[in-house]
């Protein structure tokens, strides 16, 4: 509403200059013409004996002799008229050969234009015409200003609140219900935002879900050992357990807490790659080195089960964190022996290919079924439960590595096939 009324103001003032100078132009270029055309033949004369009805059109002419004195004049009586010869259009005609001039009339509301020309005997003749003064103009336009101002802010007003209400009915009709985001009837400019929200809202959505899911998963694996050493250490203090059974029990206990152990470790691990900020400080660390130890430290696990662990490769530096890398070879390889059959064989090996390091871990084992291949990366999903209690598996294990994989910017692929075994690739910027 402002910016109107300032408009309208501004356009008011500068119309009114700009068509009062060219009324003001107008004017004197008809005088000049209507001088000019008295200039021809002896004016004195003819004026004196044929005046005619001159104020009919504002019009006044007066003859000026070269000393200042007025020798005719249409509208006044000669002899009451004083010396001319300092008023500015006569001084301009004597010096330049014509001359023009504004004067306020009487009143405000009107003004005297004069112009004067120079005549060959060297007496001056000057045409003179009243007209609107700029205030006149102004005051005239003064009802439509006035009109245009009252209405201005009036459809100002309700233009103003038809558009507020159209931009942002669309979004508190999105925030009233955010489940039904896409209902909304949005404009053009708002579906970006729209459908940021939503994904942002999804995403919140899938987010909870997943951590109820999650708890409720571990709460359900806790369950089981629990309630493992609650019966056994109750059996034992009833007194219902003789020597042999004790020793047996206390192994059951035993096992039980560690797997308890294991299973908070990996929980714990997880929840630390969860909140894990990006920037981790990595080190150079070299893949080959940190393969070869796990694969050390799993050569009597894998005896025990009867699967021969070989590995090989070359030194190979990429950027990582060493805990984390070393967490990663070792669940990959532990599986590979894990879910692997008598007789079995599992290789590791490492090795650069262009400017990528890769870790590579092959197993002959029971191979994983194709429906299953998508989800073993998710949290506590396993495709035998059995299998994986009995080899003291959480379900957490691929979930770890494929968190690892993410913080270091690699990609990991899988190659899998019932019966026949399972290849599983994982491969890393090598570092420059
Ligand atoms: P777990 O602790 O049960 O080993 P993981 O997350 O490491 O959990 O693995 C999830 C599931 O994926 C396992 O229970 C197993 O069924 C399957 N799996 C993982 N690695 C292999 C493999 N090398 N061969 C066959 N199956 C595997």
């Amino acid at each position: 509403m402002l910016i109107s009324t300032l408009a309208v103001v501004i356009t008011l003032l500068l119309m009114t200059t700009v068509f009062y100078r060219i009324l003001q132009s107008q004017i004197i270029e008809d005088l000049k013409i209507y001088a000019n055309v008295l200039a021809q033949g002896d004016i004195l004369e003819s004026l004196q004996y044929n005046p005619g009805d001159l104020s009919k059109d504002n019009m006044r002419i007066t003859v000026i002799g070269a000393d200042g004195s007025v020798l005719y004049d249409s509208d006044a009586d000669v002899e009451t008229m004083d010396n001319h010869l300092d008023r500015p259009e006569v001084k301009d005609a004597l010096e330049y050969g014509e001359g023009y001039c504004v004067r306020q009339s009487s009143t405000m509301k009107m003004n005297t234009f004069y112009y004067t020309i120079l005549l060959q005997d060297r007496s001056i003749l000057r045409v003179a015409r009243e007209s609107h003064s700029i205030w006149s103009i102004l005051y005239q336009s003064l009802p439509v200003f006035l009109i245009t101002l009252i209405a201005l802010p009036i459809v100002c007003l309700l233009l103003s609140r038809y558009l507020t209400k159209s931009l942002v009915s669309p979004i508190e009709q999105m925030a009233a219900d955010m489940d039904h985001i896409e209902e909304a009837n949005v404009y053009e400019e708002l579906v970006p935002f729209a459908e940021t929200i939503k994904e942002q809202h999804d995403a919140i959505l899938s987010n909870a879900n997943m951590r109820q899911e999650f708890t409720a998963n571990v709460s359900h694996e806790l369950k089981t050992p629990l309630a493992a050493i609650s019966g056994y250490s109750e059996l034992i203090e009833n007194g219902m357990a003789s020597g042999p059974d004790v020793v047996r029990f206390a192994a059951g206990i035993h096992q039980s807490a560690n797997r308890l152990l294991t299973l908070i470790n990996d929980i714990i691990q997880l929840s630390e790659l969860d909140v894990m900020k990006e920037e981790e400080p990595f080190e150079e660390v070299n893949l080959y080195e940190l393969a070869r130890d796990s694969v050390e430290m799993l050569q009597i696990r894998a005896e025990e089960r009867d699967v021969i662990l070989t590995m090989e490769g070359n030194p190979c530096l990429i950027q990582g964190n060493k805990q984390m890398i070393e967490e990663l070879i070792y669940n990959l390889c532990d599986n590979a022996i894990c879910y692997n059959n008598i007789g079995g064989s599992v290789r590791v090996s490492v090795g650069s290919e262009a400017d990528k390091v890769i870790l590579r871990v092959q197993d002959t084992g029971i191979g994983i079924p194709k429906e299953s291949q998508e989800r073993i990366f998710e949290r506590f999903y396993r495709v035998d439960k059995s299998r994986s209690k009995s080899t003291g598996g959480t379900g957490l294990g691929l979930a770890i590595v494929k968190h690892i994989v993410a913080v270091h910017g690699a990609q990991i692929s899988l190659v899998s096939e019932v019966g026949k075994g399972t290849d599983i690739t994982v491969t890393f910027d090598s570092k420059r």
